[in-house]
């Protein structure tokens, strides 16, 4: 059954591919001398672009006219105050790229570059902050409602809550009040580092999974964390681990998300009904290939760090389908920071000083993760 949905969508590509002129071979954002951000896309030949912006959400949406997009095609990645970007096909005929705008004041800017040696067709698009008094000193202020957009934005998960307390220790203490210690203590050491910090939860009541990430999105983060803590009959069980969603559970789990769930919620304001429902998948998986992959990176650093303090668990890096960490396009990993049902590691985890080793260790791995994203 599956091959025939898969030779499916390659046909509806490949038949798309030959009533359309133009393909995107390339696109790429850069931040220009002045702070403002450049949009680049390739194409192999001459392109209608129609640009114009959105509202609530602030977005700005560039439609290629008769114009597909290239297989060999690599997602972006933020920069500067572009968060978000998708792309899409709002119908047939047209290639969409839509990038996510923050709350302050823009002008922009856009025109075509012909071929010149080597070189193809580019359409070239420029965002600048609207500069606002050249002669005051203040000029740099950023005219923002919203908080500063190179603060980067860190939403940790205390798991649990209110009428679900998580596992029970062997000493009889609730995994959602640790974790919420956790949580608020790694926020302060976060804080300190620069990092803005939003929690899910700051008191003992229940969030549905789904919400947490509606939080995670709502925050505009850059990374989540969820706080847990493991529980196992065996109490000899023991160490640290952290959890990504790994490829293949995921492949599975967005087939399924896209039938259960509305489509327009999974790639936050954009709306996807209007699409075929392969074309759908195919974004899902586009967005989500990203965020997976700097999860990943961003638990292989927690891993780093933690060995040097305290026990993890033999592969302590694992992979898992936990709804919360489902986020199409927001990097996310899951702590689990030792075994509840273990006498030794419940006693350390109740203490502060522990509890704040794991969270220094969390933010070193944090500001080793940003630092790649910026190399
Ligand atoms: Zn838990």
């Amino acid at each position: 059954m599956h091959w025939i949905k898969r030779a499916f969508v390659l046909f509806l590509l490949l038949w798309s591919g030959v009533s359309l002129a133009q393909t995107i071979d390339a696109m790429r954002l850069s931040e220009t001398p002045s702070s403002g951000v450049r949009f680049v896309a390739d194409l192999d030949d001459k392109a209608d672009v129609k640009v114009f912006r959105l509202e609530n959400p602030s977005r700005l949406v560039m439609d290629f006219s008769r114009t597909r997009f290239g297989q060999k095609i690599a997602p972006l990645s933020p920069t500067g105050f572009i968060k978000g970007f998708r792309t899409g096909q709002p119908n047939a005929q047209t290639a969409r790229i839509v990038l996510d705008l923050p709350a302050f004041e823009l002008t922009e800017k856009h025109f075509l570059l012909s071929p010149q040696t080597g070189k193809n067709w580019r359409f070239v698009l420029d965002i600048d902050k609207v500069k606002k008094n050249k002669t005051s000193p203040k000029e740099t202020a950023i005219p923002s409602k919203k908080s500063i957009p190179t603060k980067k934005i860190i939403v940790l998960d205390p798991g649990h809550g209110g009428q679900d307390p998580g596992a029970i220790s062997i000493s009889g203490k609730y995994e959602k009040d640790l974790t919420l210690k956790m949580a608020k203590e790694t926020k302060v050491l976060l804080e300190k580092q620069g990092y803005k910090v939003v929690l899910t939860r700051d008191k003992d009541f229940y969030i549905p999974l789904r919400g947490r990430i509606k939080k995670a999105h709502e925050a505009n983060a850059d990374l989540f964390i969820s706080i847990h803590a493991d529980s196992a009959k065996n109490k000899t069980a023991q160490g640290l681990s952290i959890y990504t969603i790994s490829e293949t559970a995921s492949d599975k789990e967005a087939a399924a998300l896209a039938e259960r769930e509305n489509k327009a919620d999974i790639l936050f304001g954009m709306d996807l009904t209007d699409y075929q429902p392969e074309v759908g998948n195919i974004l899902i998986d586009f967005a989500k290939k990203y965020a997976m992959d700097q999860s990943s990176i961003y638990a292989d650093f927690v891993v780093d760090e933690m060995k040097k303090e305290v026990n993890l668990r033999e592969k302590a890096h694992r992979f898992a389908g936990f709804v919360v960490l489902k986020s199409p396009n927001i990097p996310s990993v899951l702590l689990e920071m030792g075994y509840l049902s273990n006498p030794k590691e419940d006693k350390l985890m109740q203490r502060a000083d522990y509890r704040k080793k794991l969270g220094m260790a969390l933010t070193k791995a944090v500001n080793a993760y940003f630092k790649k994203l910026a190399d």
